[in-house]
């Protein structure tokens, strides 16, 4: 079935919570074999990452795919994902219906169905026939209260969204950017589990404007997840992001929301790496960057087989470092921000298989 054995020598193991150590990760089959302080097997390629950190393969909770989301969104995952050590993602508004194209997917993906509010009415039709046509690849539903994207900003509609997504067991996601609803009265409609993204927007009613954080608090209270879902130029302002990392609130998932439209106008470097340099430079702990991006990103849409380095695991893979990697954010964005320091990936493994190096 075209597995080989690989061999990652010399790496910080990180496990999706906690380093493990130098250790050493024998893959074959598809799966993680055996992970060890030494192991001298022959195997058919040798990697010696020389303590370069061995994740497990990122996860992306908010994307747009070039097939799932509408078409002028939507950017290719070739490009988006495996060069910065993403294996999965979750698409943040698929209505293209197309799920023998998801199939075809080396990326492992799941799928937010919009729920679209037209001249004031909530279309829960449409998004149940898209539920439908995506089946096992459904995550939940997206809504948006955003007045430059939707005119779904009454927080009933919301509550009908929830009510429906319960039914049906999946998650809502809510899109908060330019809402004249607050934050807070959102996160009182969510359910445990839900996601709330963009959440150091620097639009109406952002985190920092009351300086008493109660939407978050009331999110951590509720188990309702905050993810950063920085975007490449829009729904991430650094004043407000700078202060309320400074003040002790970080987010639970760290996501690009990456589109057509943002993938690349930096240069080729916006990606899921890029995002976790800046919560990085922004003081958020190491070990706290890369589970918003494993663990706690697979819990988040229900994939918890993934972002977890353990023997018998699928063997989705991303060795990374962190150090002298400048970037510079300041550009398409309000208030940015520029860093000496920065992640970087060196090598992707999905399902065993090596689907990107830079070795
Ligand atoms: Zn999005």
């Amino acid at each position: 079935m075209g597995y080989f054995k690989i061999l990652i020598k010399n790496g910080r193991v990180f496990d999706g919570v906690d380093f493990l150590g130098k250790k050493d990760v024998l893959i074959s089959g598809g799966k993680i074999e055996k992970i060890n302080d030494l192991i001298n097997e022959n195997a058919n390629f040798v990697f010696d990452v020389n303590g370069k950190i061995v994740s497990p393969g990122l996860i992306d909770i908010h994307t747009h795919i070039y097939g799932v989301s509408n078409s002028n969104i939507g950017a290719p995952a070739e490009s988006v994902c495996f060069p910065f050590g993403v294996t999965a993602v979750c698409d943040g508004c698929a209505e293209l219906n197309d799920e023998s194209f998801l199939k075809s997917l080396k990326t492992k993906i799941g799928v937010l169905v919009p729920a679209w509010v037209k001249e004031g009415e909530l279309d829960l039709k449409t998004t149940s026939e898209l539920l439908n046509k995506y089946g096992d690849f459904v995550v939940g539903v997206k809504a948006y209260f955003d007045e430059k994207v939707a005119d779904n900003t009454n927080i009933s509609h919301l509550k009908e969204i929830c009510d429906y997504a319960q039914s049906r067991n999946i998650k809502v996601m809510v899109h908060c950017s330019n809402s004249p609803t607050g934050m807070k009265e959102i996160v009182n409609i969510l359910n445990k589990g839900d996601i709330l993204t963009h959440i150091f927007h620097g639009g109406e009613n952002n985190i920092c404007l009351f300086n008493d954080y109660d939407a978050f608090k009331l999110a951590r209270e509720k188990g309702v997840i905050l993810d950063a879902g920085f975007a490449g130029h829009v729904h991430t302002d650094f004043s407000v992001l700078e202060k309320a990392m400074a003040d002790g609130w970080f987010p639970d998932t760290i996501s690009t929301d990456i589109t057509n439209l943002s993938a690349f106008i930096r240069g080729g470097r916006y990606g899921l790496t890029l995002c976790m340099s800046l919560c990085r430079h922004f003081g958020m702990r190491e070990e706290d960057v890369l589970k918003a991006v494993t663990y706690s990103a697979a819990k988040a849409i229900g994939m918890p087989h993934l972002g977890r380095i353990r023997e018998g695991a699928v063997a989705d893979i991303a060795v990374i470092s962190y150090g002298k990697n400048p970037f510079d954010f300041s550009h398409f964005v309000k208030n940015g921000a520029k860093g000496e320091l920065g992640y970087k990936c060196h090598l992707t493994l999905s399902d065993g298989q090596v689907v990107w190096r830079d070795f």
